[in-house]
């Protein structure tokens, strides 16, 4: 299996130095956990009213899902919560292979580098389990 095509130099270098490492103090933190491949994150994320004001994160894994969770952590922090969810759609469709013939979303920006995940299905739960987090965590702020 040629995994060339997974690793673009962006993923590379967000896994070399992950953005947004830590806890957010006072914040919501989510446990997430990708048993097939080892990967486990903790996230946290603080809103202020319906916007992220921070999030960040811990963990150990691939470099796909370390990788994923630090560029979601940048793509997410300042939206609203209805931003990330869109984000997170446009992601889940990308990396699942479900935008497969249209043009990447271009609201994704460099989380588009993640395109190749969609030849390699049992990287996906890699690539998502950030994203699963997160959207549990918003949801429990929210409560
Ligand atoms: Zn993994």
């Amino acid at each position: 299996m040629d995994l060339g095509a997974l690793y673009e130099e962006v993923i590379l270098d967000h896994n070399r130095s992950p953005r947004n490492w830590g806890e957010v103090p006072g914040g919501t933190s989510v446990e997430g956990r990708n048993p097939l491949c080892g990967d486990r994150i903790s996230l946290s994320v603080r809103l202020d009213g319906d916007t992220i004001a921070d999030v960040r994160f811990t963990g150990e894994g691939c470099a796909i899902s370390k990788a994923s969770a630090s560029m979601m952590t940048q793509a997410i922090k300042g939206k609203t919560t209805a931003e990330a969810e869109a984000l997170f759609t446009g992601f889940h469709d990308l990396v699942t292979g479900q935008a497969a013939g249209s043009p990447p979303d271009k609201a994704l920006g460099s989380l588009r580098a993640f395109a190749g995940v969609a030849r390699f299905p049992t990287r996906v739960k890699c690539a998502t389990m950030a994203w699963h987090a997160m959207r549990e965590a918003l949801e429990r702020s929210r409560v």
